[in-house]
């Protein structure tokens, strides 16, 4: 095998669950400034959406993903066998911006440096943590059509922040089977990078061997998606990793993407996704997220799922 064939390229998506839709969007789409770029249906449970948010696309690296789960026993506890973070870079003359955006609606925010870069360090209405890392060179297109200006705009997630009890097992997974090379180390933090590197391509590995373990339920990240460019790298990769011992789902449609699904030995739950089809592949691109969209294994009791369903307003907007 070589460098060519059956590589990550970065970060796909990452999904997390909170417990109110509306707020969710109100934050991610609203005060964020992200493009909800589907509305849809947990495919294993239809009763409960499950929103998107990313670029004007929706481009692997840009998505962020979340159930819900409503109620006080829903809640989960952020701890080590989680991805622990939702990392976003900007500018760096725009943290400044950010900081006064947040602050101007009730967040809390904290500034720390991290690798030689600023960042902010708040949490969502579900204290899910949030970061909005200065990075100088990421030349990707933020969404503006929420009205933040593009030179403040998001520009998409940066890195993965996977927490685990020992570093070893998941720092090998990285390095081996899935071909990313550590980049720096910084007190008990070990960051990685895929494919060409930089921004949207991190993941960070923390060794947090004092901490409570996680639990799943709202309030935490439920799985990172790593980025795979077509069927026949993923598959490959399925391969690679159960001849390496790692029990991986088998290909699962979720219609815009493909994907397969194992644990890493920390306890994170890790997917690997396709880049296609993409979200224009049930709606028009213009009008992304606007719709209910359903798989079609669903669409027979659209009626029945519709009058489950909360309803949910466009994102309010922010000034
Ligand atoms: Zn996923």
């Amino acid at each position: 095998m070589n460098d060519t064939t059956a590589a990550i390229t970065g970060i796909h998506h990452i999904t997390a669950i909170a417990s109110d839709p509306q707020q969710n969007i109100d934050f991610y789409a609203g005060l964020l400034g992200l493009r909800q770029v589907k509305k849809t249906v947990n495919f294993d449970d239809p009763s409960a959406y499950h929103l998107y948010y990313g670029d004007e696309q929706g481009t692997p690296g840009s998505i962020v993903t979340f159930f819900y789960w409503p109620g006080h026993d829903a809640r989960g506890r952020v701890g080590s066998g989680q991805t622990t973070a939702l990392v976003f870079s900007a500018p760096p003359t725009s943290l400044e911006w950010w900081q006064q955006r947040l602050e101007r609606h009730d967040v809390k925010v904290e500034r720390k440096s991290r690798f030689g870069e600023e960042v902010l360090s708040f949490a969502d209405p579900d204290a899910i943590p949030v970061e909005i890392v200065a990075v100088a060179e990421d030349n990707r297109n933020p969404w503006t059509g929420a009205g933040i200006p593009a030179e403040h705009a998001l520009r998409g997630l940066h890195s993965a922040e996977l927490t685990v009890a020992h570093a070893a097992h998941t720092e090998a997974l990285l390095s081996n089977e899935m071909q990313f090379r550590l980049v720096k180390r910084e007190g008990n933090r070990a960051r990685f990078e895929a494919g060409s590197g930089g921004s949207g391509r991190y993941a960070d590995v923390i060794e947090d061997s004092t901490g409570k373990r996680g639990s799943g339920g709202s309030g935490t990240i439920h799985h990172i998606a790593w980025s795979v460019p077509d069927d026949a790298t993923e598959l490959a990769k399925q391969t690679e990793l159960q001849d390496s011992g790692y029990q991986v789902s088998p290909v699962m449609d979720r219609d815009y993407f493909h994907s397969i699904y194992y644990r890493e030995r920390g306890g994170i739950l890790f997917e690997i996704a396709t880049a296609t089809p993409g979200f224009a592949v049930d709606e028009p691109a213009e009008s992304l997220g606007a719709a209910l969209k359903l798989p079609k294994q669903f669409e027979a009791h659209r009626a029945r799922i519709e009058e489950l369903l909360p309803p949910v307003q466009p994102a309010k907007s922010f000034t």
